[in-house]
């Protein structure tokens, strides 16, 4: 069965790359680039909590002026990796602040896909982590601080990701148990 897909959306420049090269790279997953799939639309396979997904850089930002016509072809390829998405992670800049290429991108993203979990990614500093409140703003809820550059906030992120995959039975449950299955719970502690 083929794994669920989360795909990694933005304008340009808010460290989409950076976040699934970090998400790649704590869990050392095997990058494998996809024969076929142009460079735009990146994929490789990764696992969180037992739950494994195939991880997408969309690399795009959607939607493009229409006078470009790569940008075009980029957008399109993006909006497709977003349809089959099973998670979307919507990746703002917490330094930056919200701007009105956000805004479109959360336009388009409310048209194509309800399971989106906004990430206010360079939220390197105290200050930065509280400015991301703004990103609530947008309509999906709190955002997940992050900083793809050092690591911080990437596993709450992940913890999120796991559970909705879970929660839609769509995770590949480690172990070769079908999609679909119940997920399982461990209750721990003394
Ligand atoms: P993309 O265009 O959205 O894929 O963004 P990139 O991953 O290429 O990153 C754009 C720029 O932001 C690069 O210079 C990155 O080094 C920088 N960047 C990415 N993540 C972080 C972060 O968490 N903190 C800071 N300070 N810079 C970051």
């Amino acid at each position: 069965m083929a794994l669920p897909v989360v795909a990694i959306v933005g304008r340009p420049n808010v460290g989409k790359s950076s976040l699934f090269n970090r998400i790649l790279g704590r869990r050392r997953a095997i990058v494998e680039p996809e024969p076929g799939v142009t460079r735009d639309v990146v994929e490789a396979e990764a696992e969180w909590a037992g739950v494994r997904f195939r991880l997408a850089d969309t690399g795009g930002l959607f939607p493009p002026s229409p006078a470009d016509e790569l940008a075009g072809a980029v957008a399109r390829k993006a909006e497709a990796a977003v349809a089959e998405a099973a998670v979307v992670l919507f990746v703002v800049d917490a330094q930056v602040g919200l701007t009105g290429a956000d805004e479109l991108v959360a336009d388009r993203l409310r048209r194509l896909c309800r399971a989106v979990v906004l990430v206010a990614n360079k939220a390197d500093s105290e200050r930065a982590r509280h400015a991301a409140a703004e990103f609530a703003r947008l309509g999906f809820g709190e955002a997940f601080a992050v900083s793809a550059l050092h690591g911080l906030g990437v596993g709450e992120l992940l913890d999120e990701v796991a559970r909705r995959l879970a929660e839609s039975g769509s995770g590949g449950i480690e172990g070769g148990e079908p999609a679909g299955s119940p997920p399982r719970v461990a209750v721990v502690g003394r």
